[in-house]
């Protein structure tokens, strides 16, 4: 396969991040785009191309297409907060349909073929069953999952009129970092679970919250599909290499072990790895949280050459929290 430099969109952020080293673990040649509204130019390797703007700039994306020479683009640029594209959901549009549009439309132009794309479990809504399955129905509760539903249709019907094929992966709960520690999780006042608790563990906050625990679940708190950020970005690789030996199809997967853990599993498991009890504290429930989000990744598992090495949520948390120590260290985050 001759491997084609891949612009990565996105790849000063948390996921794109990771995406890079294992795009250039796996001998692919890469440029990154990113407009570091959220992401941070130090964990962008050096010797990497790297280009400061929006994907939404069409004369940049352009003059990237063309003097780095792309062949295939992973997309994850665009915003991520849930509750702020309730409160912005214009931006969220623009960040995320509109700026994949922009950036679809170049790479059309270009003959850039193939297109990763970054997409979510918030395109189901709240799921009438669970695993679910990629069939099963679309119905987002909010502007984020809407705009990036949009984009999966956007992408499928370019892909059936033009030279291109693209994969949508539909991510559960991305967490950890990169085993060597070359990458982690930066940004300030991040929402999400895994995050909040390894800031509690190292004294960043003075205790994680527990929201709700009164669900019809095991234990009564939530249960999600927790995904270690290692193993999702090299899904992206396999499904990049599959896109290329297999130019007519395309792949909509949902992304992640296809293993349920309570949000009281999750601090279990992070006590043990401090070896002290990280402070709780309960909470009445966030409001638009479902019960229950497990992910089939029966079609993950059978389509692509995927072999997660970390699905184990004792290894993902150990790794998020030896990541927030460093970031300690360098004062950060
Ligand atoms: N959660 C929690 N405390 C926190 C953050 C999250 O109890 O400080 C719960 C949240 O209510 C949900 C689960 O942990 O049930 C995962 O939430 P997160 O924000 O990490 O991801 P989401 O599933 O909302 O995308």
């Amino acid at each position: 396969m001759t491997k084609s430099p891949v612009l990565v969109t996105g790849g000063a952020g948390y996921i794109g991040s990771h995406a890079v080293l294992a795009l250039r673990d796996a001998g692919w040649p890469v440029a990154v785009i990113d407009d570091l509204s959220n992401g941070t130019r130090d964990v962008v390797p050096d010797g990497v191309p790297f280009f400061e703007g929006s994907i939404a700039d069409r004369a940049l994306v352009d003059r990237i297409f063309r003097d780095q020479r792309i062949g295939a683009i992973l997309h994850f640029a665009g915003s991520i907060v849930v509750p702020e594209s309730v409160d912005k959901p214009l931006e969220y549009y623009a960040n995320n349909t509109l700026a994949s549009h922009a950036l679809t439309s170049a790479a059309v132009a270009a003959e850039v073929r193939h297109i990763v794309f970054s997409s979510t479990a918030a395109v189901y809504g709240e799921p009438e069953r669970v695993p679910i399955e990629e069939d099963d129905p679309k119905q987002p509760i909010n502007p984020y999952g809407a705009s990036k539903l949009m984009t999966e249709r956007m992408l499928a019907d370019a892909a059936a009129a033009h030279p291109l094929n693209y994969a949508a992966l539909r991510y559960f709960n991305v967490a950890g970092a990169d085993p060597d520690m070359r990458a982690g999780q930066v940004g300030k006042g991040s929402t999400h679970l895994i995050k909040v608790a390894v800031e509690a563990a190292v004294g960043k906050r003075d205790h994680v919250a527990v929201f709700g625990t009164d669900y019809a679940t095991r234990d009564g708190t939530c249960v999600r599909d927790y995904v270690h950020v290692t193993d999702l970005a090299a899904a992206h690789v396999v499904a990049l290499e599959r896109l290329i030996e297999r130019p007519r199809e395309n792949l909509v997967l949902n992304c992640g072990y296809g293993t349920g853990l309570s949000v009281l599993e999750v601090l279990d498991n992070l006590d043990r790895v401090v070896g002290t009890p990280v402070p709780r504290r309960e909470m009445p429930r966030r409001p638009g949280d479902p019960p229950e989000l497990v992910a089939s990744n029966r079609a993950l598992v059978e389509t692509l050459d995927w072999n997660p090495g970390f699905a184990d949520i004792e290894t993902i948390v150990a790794h998020a929290l030896e990541w927030e120590r460093r970031l300690l260290g360098r004062s950060e985050g």
